[in-house]
């Protein structure tokens, strides 16, 4: 039976004859979009015809079977949003159980049975794309958590960035990955349905296989087409935006779009943007509407997002690189967790306006509040990844480290120079338009 599963999950895969990356692709985590499939079948054989020099390997899963038999978005709740902590815990513990659950449960199970082996061998790279399209009319874009190595594999893609999303939406699978130090990122390639959709995720998959290290763009027919019909679908758009505000759609409010509002409009404050039985939803601030809800399931109404300024990006890399956050604790307001070391939880009182932008700058996301409290965690596979940490963790036993060293006239000189980094940081978010 689990056998029989397996194979009608696997679209695909495609193996080099030189050891390299593995990449993996979704496609119909959300039963109602298909078009990643198709395009994956599709680069498949191509792939499978031509066989290209080509190291590593691809693997194409499709995501929930039962939702696509049905062709809708769930059956009896998002696949994209149960992979929190508790249930992959009773999954790590028991993940051949085949007891009733809900459908996507089963999913889920089969899902992360393949997937496990995989995300936990270091040996090589390995990269996740999770395909989708939008119940809106939409450019492409990508969605993933703001670390550097995410960022550096999805500039090779001529679409918006969008981030922060991993601070509003809990149980995504990118976050689940992301923690195990895995690159990964959602492509979501326009609308529903949109035949224009299938080309921009083919275009996608060839750039992402290119940047990842498993060909090389020579080798791929129609490379450069793709690759300019992906940025005459965005143009005109910023290159990065971020999350600002989530609206959650609440169980019987009988939520409505206002109609007409095509990804990445622009809006202004104070504009209805949708309507439930308590009257008319406002956009709470100035921004641009981004994924408003066009179709019955779902309970994310729409997101407001923000341009991101490109000084921002390359002064957040530069403070990373810096490990400027070591000396976040010595900052009013901020303390670490003695027991989690990359949890750090800010006094918004105390702490004032910089919370949680500049957390935001050194690679924190917020993860929970804590009465006034606001906990950050600071994504752990920000610059390397767990491949890389291996090597330099037997490094460093080589050198022998010492943690517990005392504070030395040169520390005292980085923390002087990491405040006014933070000063520096602080006052460009404050003065110049983000
Ligand atoms: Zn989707």
């Amino acid at each position: 039976m689990a056998q029989q599963a397996e194979l009608a999950r696997l679209i695909g895969e495609y193996r080099g004859g030189v050891p390299g990356p593995r990449v993996i692709f979704l496609g119909g985590v959300h039963g109602n979009e298909p078009a990643g499939i198709i395009a994956l079948e599709r680069v498949l054989s191509v792939l499978h015809a031509a066989h290209p020099p080509f190291r590593g390997k691809m693997l194409a899963l499709r995501g929930n079977l039962a939702a696509l038999a049905r062709s809708s978005r769930y059956v009896d709740e998002d696949l994209n949003r149960i992979w929190t902590l508790p249930r992959l815990n009773a999954l790590a513990e028991c993940p051949r159980k085949e007891s009733a659950g809900t459908a996507e449960e089963k999913e889920q199970r089969e899902l992360f049975r393949i997937l496990q082996p995989i995300l936990h061998d270091c040996s090589a790279p390995v990269y996740l794309v999770d395909l989708h399209t939008t119940s809106s009319e939409s450019p492409p874009f990508l969605i993933l958590a703001d670390t550097i190595r995410n960022r550096k594999l999805a500039r090779q893609v001529p679409a918006p960035l969008i981030l922060g999303m991993e601070e509003l939406l809990e149980g995504t699978i990118l976050n689940y990955v992301g923690d195990l130090g895995i690159s990964a990122l959602a492509f979501e390639a326009g609308q529903h349905g949109q035949q224009r959709s299938v080309e921009h995720h083919v275009a996608a998959i060839w750039i992402l296989l290119s940047a990842a290290g498993c060909l090389s763009a020579a080798h791929v027919p129609g490379f450069e087409a793709g690759r300019a019909l992906l940025a005459e679908s965005v143009a005109g758009l910023s290159r990065v935006f971020e999350v600002r505000f989530r609206y959650g759609v609440q169980a019987g409010e009988e939520f409505r779009m206002e109609p007409g509002y095509r990804n990445f409009r622009k809006i202004k404050r104070g504009e209805t943007l949708a309507r439930s039985r308590a009257g008319a939803i406002r956009s709470p601030f100035d921004g641009h509407i981004f994924m408003p809800l066009y179709q019955s399931q779902g309970n994310d109404g729409f997101f407001v997002i923000r341009p991101v300024a490109s000084f921002r990006l390359k002064l957040s890399e530069w403070l990373r690189r810096l490990k400027i956050d070591k000396l976040l604790p010595f900052l009013p307001g901020i303390s670490r967790n003695p027991s989690a070391p990359d949890e750090v939880t800010a006094n918004p009182l105390i702490a004032r306006w910089y919370v949680p932008e500049v957390f935001h700058l050194l690679g924190y996301r917020k993860i929970r509040i804590e009465g006034r409290r606001l906990i950050f965690v600071k994504h752990r596979y920000d610059l390397y990844g767990p491949e890389k940490e291996q090597v330099r963790s037997k490094k460093w036993q080589v050198a022998s480290v010492n943690v517990s060293e005392p504070i030395t006239f040169a520390h005292s000189l980085q923390l002087l120079l990491a405040t006014s980094h933070l000063q520096l940081a602080t006052a460009l978010l404050c003065n110049l338009p983000l």
